[in-house]
């Protein structure tokens, strides 16, 4: 399976719009790697995760053929993971595209969408448009994929998902946006063993654990979900959704999670697993 990291950022990017922090100032002077923008992925040139207000820059930079794509798969509705005002544009007169692009994602996704379409004055129909609700914990298929949303420990005011997501005899755990999961997804999660786990990195050194995750919220999860039978000797971990306010440029994020066994994310990267 080939997962490829559009975006790494939380929901400010890095350097953070607006900021004139140190982190930010280095990261600006660095570039490269530090140059973080709102989180996406992209699994098999196929099924896009999340829809961030960066998307037309994922779509340039790196050559995503989003004419093509048919499948959006979103987490939960916070900006920086669903930005509708972009499917304006998928309307008659604004671009050529053939098919229907389906978005996935929870309840709080459709009456979202709902009210974009009709403050816009659009529909489903002209903007080649659909939006399936999925329920927790309850697997759907995705074009190739097979997509199973679990509940993730975030904004209380939705229920927020990320996904377990198989495909080509592989499977992938997308975890982010999320803390210390709920007892609900490890229940799921017991003895399902996957080939890529990515994670929530969002405060740097510090612990959090209720609706981000930190290196020492990283660190334990790892151990659980060794635990719980999830981990095999190939098993990729990747941490991501850094924030400029967690205080860590890329090479020390490397440093602080290399030796606990994580890849560090940065914009463009794949993970083949
Ligand atoms: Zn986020
Ligand atoms: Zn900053
Ligand atoms: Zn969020």
């Amino acid at each position: 399976m080939k997962l490829q990291y559009l975006g790494t950022a939380a929901a400010e990017g890095q350097p953070a719009i607006f900021c004139g922090c140190a982190l930010c100032l280095e990261a600006a002077r660095r570039g490269g790697k530090d140059i973080r923008t709102r989180s996406q992925a992209l699994v098999d040139d196929s099924l896009l995760i999340d829809f961030p207000p960066d998307s037309y820059w994922h779509m340039v930079r790196h050559g995503v053929d989003l004419p093509r794509i048919r499948h959006l798969l979103v987490t939960h509705t916070h900006q920086d993971h669903f930005y509708p005002e972009e499917f304006f544009y998928r309307r008659p007169g604004f671009c050529q595209t053939e098919g229907l692009l389906t978005l996935y994602g929870n309840d709080a996704l459709k009456a979202r969408m709902d009210g974009y379409l009709l403050r816009t004055g659009s529909s489903y129909g002209d903007s080649k448009l659909a939006c399936v609700e999925l329920a927790p914990f309850v697997s759907h298929q995705v074009g190739q994929h097979r997509v199973t949303p679990l509940l993730a420990a975030h904004d209380r005011a939705e229920r927020c998902y990320i996904y377990q997501v198989e495909g080509g005899g592989k499977r992938l755990l997308y975890g982010n946006d999320t803390g210390i999961f709920p007892e609900a997804t490890w229940a799921h999660l017991q003895g399902t063993v996957f080939d890529i786990i990515s994670l929530d990195c969002t405060h740097g050194r510090e612990a959090e654990g209720s609706n981000h995750m930190g290196v020492p919220d990283l660190i334990s999860i790892r151990r659980r979900l060794e635990d719980a039978g999830c981990v095999k000797d190939s098993t990729l971990f990747v941490a991501t959704h850094f924030s400029h306010n967690g205080g860590l440029l890329h090479d020390q994020l490397v440093e602080a999670l290399a030796p606990v066994g994580y890849l560090v994310a940065y914009d463009g990267m794949v993970a083949e697993g």
